[in-house]
């Protein structure tokens, strides 16, 4: 039913894929010359997103809107399983073919699969497409044709390969003779469990494909060159900010890519560290798409039966939650966090040592958190996070690699600027941003920035002791 006559409409059905440019499905179905009718599904797996992800799904979903409307063309907005959302949308329109950018994690795999099959039974064309990352999983493998587990030779055998040219939005989309009904994207309420935190965050949050253009431009222009001296430095915007734009896909990696590469044949030394952690991404997909478990098991199997703690309620966990343990760097990001939606990366680093070595928490605890509060949350990127901090995960931190929150302070925020625009007690005049966090989080947590400076929930040495104590007798236990 490919032929030149056919005018029935492709429907392209957008997921973490919320772009026009560099986008081989959308540009596969103008390229058919037949009209394109964009879909956006909210099915069980958006319905299950963490509150953060899910409002800024939304904000997403609404970019992409206005951005095809400028085009003339609209985005359908259906919810319900996925399945059965394409066959209605099948039946109401005449659709013949529909095209989708693929998805790594198991869940989405199986949806995928089975959605696949029941169009190809209808006789439908039903079609994948690549997109969300620079290489597909299958295509990378180390000399001995095995999956990789460790991240230097994956770098090592990436850094020098090509992902090809990013392409061009499709220069036309063409409307079909009518358009199906759309549900409307207020009623989905998609930022309802944000509660207030939404409005703090959305001050941090620009959405949309247009947004990430002109981030990668302006990080790409001024601050890749020194990227890798910055990059480490909480206080300093030395990082892309690209994350919650690569989380959604509105913005493509091979984009990322193309733009490093270009200054970086100017002699931008930053751009290949830039890149490197493109590849970091790469190969938290490659490890979520190779071994799916990393989502929910420790990793490393004799890792199975070590005693983290699991108390919900356990009153050190509440501080680690609220930005209240008493630890400063600790709860300057967890603070930031509350605010913003992000967390630079070193302290992620910071607050998941924290959690896991000197309060023994389980990893999944802090997975689930962010997983709740990130606007850039990603399942491949926070399950390998986490993983790697634990010491559980592949090519982790060694268990004894315990990081003192105080002397990280020390050595990345030696002048206190990160500890003092996120923490308000005991500040005569506190910023807005410390400010923020009070009007951010649950009224019902009843703190103040008039509150004093609670002690530590746990002294970064009695931890780091404790923790160390605990390693040695489980290791003993196992070798009994
Ligand atoms: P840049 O430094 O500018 O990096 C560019 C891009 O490379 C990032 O946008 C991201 O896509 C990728 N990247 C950078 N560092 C990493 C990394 N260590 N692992 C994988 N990809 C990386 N990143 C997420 O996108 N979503 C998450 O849910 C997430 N959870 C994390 C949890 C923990 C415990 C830790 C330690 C790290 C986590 N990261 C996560 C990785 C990293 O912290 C963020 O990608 C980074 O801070 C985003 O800021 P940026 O865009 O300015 O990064």
């Amino acid at each position: 039913m490919s032929s030149e006559h056919d005018t029935s409409p492709v429907l392209v059905w957008f997921r973490r894929d919320l772009r026009l440019a560099d986008h081989p499905a959308l540009r596969a179905a103008c390229e058919t010359g037949r009209p394109v009718i964009p879909v956006f599904i909210l099915d069980q797996q958006a319905e299950a997103l963490g509150a953060a992800p899910k409002w800024r799904l939304g904000q997403g979903i609404d970019a992409l809107a206005r951005a095809l409307a400028a085009r003339g063309s609209r985005l359908i907005l259906r919810r319900g399983p996925a399945r059965a959302a394409l066959e209605q949308l099948v039946a109401e329109t005449g659709a013949r073919a529909v095209y989708w950018s693929r998805a790594y994690d198991p869940e989405a795999i199986a949806r995928d699969r089975a959605v696949k099959q029941a169009l190809r039974g209808h006789g439908l064309q039903a079609h994948s497409f690549p997109g969300h990352l620079l290489f597909e999983p299958w295509t990378v493998k180390t000399g001995q044709g095995t999956p990789y587990k460790v991240f230097t030779p994956m770098w090592r055998a990436l850094a020098g390969r090509d992902p090809g040219a990013p392409m061009a939005p499709p220069a036309r989309l063409t409307a079909p003779a009518d358009w199906p009904a759309s549900d409307r994207l207020e009623d989905w309420r998609l930022g309802r469990a944000m509660h207030r935190g939404a409005e703090i965050v959305a001050r941090h949050v620009a959405p949309g494909e247009s947004a990430a253009q002109d981030r990668l431009a302006e990080f790409i222009e001024t601050r890749v060159a020194g990227y890798d001296r910055a990059r480490d430095f909480p206080a300093r915007a030395g990082t892309s900010g690209l994350s919650d734009y690569l989380a959604l896909g509105e913005i493509s990696p091979r984009q990322c890519w193309a733009a490093a590469i270009r200054v970086e044949e100017e002699g931008a030394t930053g751009a290949a560290s830039f890149r490197r952690e493109l590849v970091w991404r790469e190969f938290a997909y490659h490890l979520m798409f190779h071994t799916p478990h990393i989502l929910q098991q420790n990793w490393r199997p004799e890792w199975r039966g070590f005693p983290w703690r699991s108390d919900p309620d356990a009153p050190e966990l509440r501080a680690w939650k609220r930005g209240r343990t008493g630890v400063a760097m600790v709860d300057a990001a967890m603070r930031e966090l509350h605010v913003t939606g992000r967390m630079h990366n070193r302290g992620r680093m910071i607050v998941a040592s924290y959690l896991t070595k000197n309060l023994l928490t389980d990893w999944r605890i802090g997975q689930d958190w962010f997983a709740q509060h990130l606007v850039d949350w990603d399942p491949a990127c926070n399950a390998l996070g986490w993983q790697w901090v634990a010491g559980c995960g592949p090519d982790a931190a060694p268990y004894f690699r315990i990081f003192n929150p105080d002397a990280q302070a020390g050595k990345f925020d030696p002048d206190g600027a990160y500890r003092r625009r996120w923490l308000a007690e005991g500040q005569a005049e506190p910023g807005a941003d410390a400010l923020a966090f009070f009007a951010a989080i649950p009224r019902r947590w009843g703190l103040s920035p008039d509150d004093p400076w609670p002690a530590p929930v746990c002294p970064p040495k009695r931890g780091r002791d404790r923790a160390l104590a605990a390693y040695q007798t489980w290791r003993e236990t196992k070798s009994d």
